[in-house]
């Protein structure tokens, strides 16, 4: 690997861990972040959750899971052509949706809808519950006990109060100070990596054509390009060659103009970074005209197409469902779960209750989350 930049993140000036380790032997201090977050729990889990289609639709589309992998494939090649820090930005690619509720943004809608007079659910707060709190994986500490700074990019936003409430990581967001420039390519890798790949399944899945995205530029560009050069490519092939050159027009924007940005503005070290009051990491003004025209496609045609609404109109009604049951009566809740509500409920009231609750469900896969609603409302189930 190329010598970092002096403004990269690097493990010589963390600010550490909340419970004081030794130093790793042969790894860097986010290596481990990396290597605790693909071993735990939640990270599995990833693979049964819905990006866009729900898990059982079929096995050749996106998952959380797989979208994590292509968000830090995309990350770390940005990392490294920038001369930063690869191993964090992989760290913070993995674990950004570790929160994610099952079925996409429906049930973290759902779910936030049901928890409004506790507080609220936001699946970015919720992933850094999952790495501070609620995997038990370790002898001495609760959590993952991961480093500040692969904990300040998994928390990509945050209101006031909330950040008030987070100490030291929240204090970001009080000063308006900027994350790492790590953790900003993990923010734009995700953008880039969801909407290619949404183009990618939403065609397979019948849901879009190839004429209807020839209205955005970004898509309509390339598929000249490859049409006037390959005009017999068969439509699966050419599906992918078109993605895979938008990706390529993308990635290669943003290293360039993130390239220009910081140069321009010459940062001498994080603390730099983290003061310079607007991201460093970003794409140029066209690409993101580009990239923007495309989301707005996206969400008319794909999001809102009447058999994503259909799933997403099933998804609110067992999150909401699930979540009124178990308030309503605890002792449908398994015997671990109520004991955590035992523990952490006290003078809490219902707040204590609803957040228990909400951990429970937002943990769950979709089909998961599909059979415990048959186990609790089906009347045809038995004792199981
Ligand atoms: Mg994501």
């Amino acid at each position: 690997m190329a010598r970092l930049a002096r403004y990269a993140a690097s493990p010589a000036t963390s600010r550490g861990r909340s419970f004081p380790e030794p130093k790793p032997a042969y790894r860097t201090q986010y290596q481990r972040d990396r290597d605790r977050i693909i071993h735990c729990a939640a990270f599995r889990r990833l693979e049964y959750k819905t990006q866009v289609f729900v898990n059982h639709e079929g096995d050749m589309f996106r998952t959380r899971l797989t979208h994590s992998i292509e968000v830090a494939q995309i990350g770390r090649t940005v990392a490294r052509a920038l001369n930063l820090n690869e191993d964090l930005t992989e760290a913070i690619c993995l674990a950004h949706d570790l929160g994610h509720t099952p079925f996409g943004h429906t049930g973290q809608d759902a779910l936030n809808e049901c928890m409004r007079k506790y507080g609220g659910f936001e699946h970015n707060l919720q992933s850094l519950r999952v790495v501070d709190v609620l995997e038990e994986r370790y002898a001495e500490f609760s959590g993952l006990n991961l480093t500040f700074e692969t904990r300040e990019g998994i928390l990509k936003h945050c209101s006031r109060a909330k950040a008030r409430a987070l100490g030291d990581l929240g204090k970001r967001f009080l000063k308006k100070q900027q994350p790492s420039l790590e953790a900003q390519i993990a923010n734009v890798a995700d953008e880039i990596a969801y909407t290619n790949h949404d183009v990618d399944d939403g065609l397979r899945a019948g849901l879009l054509t190839i004429g209807q995205l020839s209205a955005c530029s970004l898509f309509d560009t390339q598929l000249r390009a490859v049409r006037s050069r390959w005009p017999d490519l068969p439509e699966r092939r050419l599906i992918h060659e078109l993605v895979r050159r938008m990706i390529d027009y993308l990635v290669s924007d943003l290293v360039r103009h993130s390239g220009e940005r910081i140069a321009a503005r010459a940062p001498k070290n994080i603390e730099d970074v983290r003061k310079a009051g607007r991201s460093l990491i970003g794409l140029g003004a066209e690409a993101t005209r580009l990239q923007l025209e495309l989301k707005r496609f996206l969400n008319r045609h794909l999001y809102k197409h009447y058999r994503v609404q259909r799933m997403s109109h099933k998804a609110k009604r067992i999150v909401r469902t699930l979540f009124a049951e178990f308030m309503g009566n605890g002792r449908l809740l398994p015997h671990d779960v109520q004991e955590r509500i035992m523990e952490a409920g006290r003078g809490t009231g219902g707040a204590g209750r609803a957040r228990i609750i909400a951990d429970y469900i937002a943990g769950m896969t979709d089909r998961y989350a599909i059979a415990e609603f048959e186990r609790v409302m089906g009347p045809a189930r038995g004792f199981d």
